[in-house]
This record gives C-alpha cells, sequence and structure tokens, in this order.
C-alpha cells in the first residue's frame, strides 16, 4: 500500500514538471516570436499581431486614433563598410534600447518594432497628428546626443520618417504600410535627416 502511494506520488511530480516544462517551453517560443533576436525590442511578428489588436480597439471606440510611423536609419551601409557589421549592430542595438526607454515612459499606448535590418515602425495610439509629429520631433532631437558606438562616441545617426494616420475602418496592414512607406520615400528624396507625416 505504502509502495503505491509513494510510487503515484513520484508519478504526480514527475507529471508536475513535464507540464511546466511544456508551459516554460511555451512561453519561451512566444517571447522568441515576439522579440527581436539582435535588439530584444518588439519584433515583425508582434507588430502584426498588434496592429489587429489596435484595430479592434478602435471598432470598440470609433473615436480613437492610431497613428504609424516608419523610420529608416540614415546611410547605414556606410556605418557597416566604415567600422564594421559588429560595429552595425551595435548601432542597432543602441537605437533601439533608446527609442524603447523613450516611448516606454511616455504617458500613452505605444511601441517600436525592428520591421527590417535598420528600419523600425512605432504604433501611437490616441495622439492628434499635430502631437504625435511632436512627439517624433521630441525623439529626433533626443537622438542628436545619442552614442551609439562606444569606439567612436562622437558619431551620431540620423533617422528619416514617415507617419501617417490609420483610420478605424480595417485598413489592412499593407495599405497602412504603402502610404507610410511613401512618406518615408519622400523624406529620403527630400535629403534624410527629416519627419514626412
Ligand atoms: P538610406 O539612407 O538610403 O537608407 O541608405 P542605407 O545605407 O541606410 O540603406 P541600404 O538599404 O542601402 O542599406 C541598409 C544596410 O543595412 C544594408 C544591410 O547590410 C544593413 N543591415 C541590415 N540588417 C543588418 C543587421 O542586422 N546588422 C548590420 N550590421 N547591418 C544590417
Ligand atoms: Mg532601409
Ligand atoms: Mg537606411
Amino acid at each position: 500500500m505504502g509502495a503505491i502511494v509513494v510510487f503515484t506520488m513520484l508519478v504526480a511530480h514527475w507529471y508536475g514538471h513535464v507540464v511546466v516544462d511544456r508551459q516554460e517551453q511555451g512561453r519561451q517560443l512566444r517571447y522568441s516570436s515576439n522579440h527581436d533576436e539582435l535588439t530584444g525590442i518588439r519584433s515583425l511578428h508582434l507588430f502584426r499581431k498588434d496592429y489587429q489588436t489596435y484595430q479592434g480597439m478602435m471598432r470598440n471606440d470609433p473615436t480613437a486614433r492610431l497613428t504609424l510611423v516608419m523610420i529608416d536609419i540614415d546611410h547605414f551601409k556606410q556605418i557597416n563598410d566604415t567600422y564594421g557589421h559588429l560595429t552595425g549592430n551595435e548601432v542597432l542595438i543602441s537605437f533601439a534600447r533608446d527609442i524603447e526607454a523613450y516611448l516606454a515612459a511616455m504617458p500613452y499606448f505605444c511601441g517600436v518594432y525592428r520591421t527590417g535590418g535598420e528600419e523600425f515602425s512605432v504604433f501611437l495610439y490616441e495622439l492628434t497628428d499635430e502631437e504625435a509629429k511632436v512627439a517624433v520631433e521630441a525623439y529626433v532631437r533626443r537622438l542628436r546626443d545619442l552614442v551609439v558606438m562606444r569606439s567612436h562616441p562622437e558619431r551620431r545617426i540620423t533617422l528619416s520618417v514617415g507617419m501617417a494616420r490609420v483610420p478605424g475602418m480595417d485598413e489592412p496592414l499593407r495599405q497602412a504600410i504603402a502610404r507610410t512607406d511613401a512618406k518615408l520615400y519622400e523624406a529620403k528624396q527630400g535629403g534624410r535627416d527629416r519627419i514626412v507625416q
């Protein structure tokens, strides 16, 4: 009888471990698909998921506003070519963590995602066009002082930014991206280091 009780307890204990391991594995998988491996910020996968969440929020609140911001680091290839790929990586990490920390301190819903090599996207929720522009301009000013590589602390980066409001009418993400990307293209064509809304 005692042996059966001990055996049952052992099986239960082992089974408990299996369940916990599975949960842990699931958690790790979710984390790695939602986060960018290099910079640790939100991933393209989460960008797509969060867009659907924001669309759902706008369905419940038709007065809500969503702004998509697309950011591309200027002349990034030159950084790789001059200082090497690893320093390029360091720049991406410095920038990503800085803009993430900046946005985390903001009093509205927002998030930054790595959506390409040296391309990043931000969602700003509940801001007017003017407020959204002011927020992005404030970040760009802050970036002028950010050390992005330890080996050359004087070296700065600049951004080209396109931003556009997303209507709360279930606009497909690719359409919102196309509209915003056209603004980003304008910023590049206009000479870089600028924001086009
Ligand atoms: P532009 O001002 O027109 O945006 O010029 P650019 O040089 O920034 O743009 P381009 O598209 O010519 O080059 C982007 C470079 O980013 C090329 C690619 O090797 C580099 N890149 C992409 N992903 C990574 C990465 O994870 N690490 C590093 N170090 N470089 C990357
Ligand atoms: Mg690019
Ligand atoms: Mg670039």
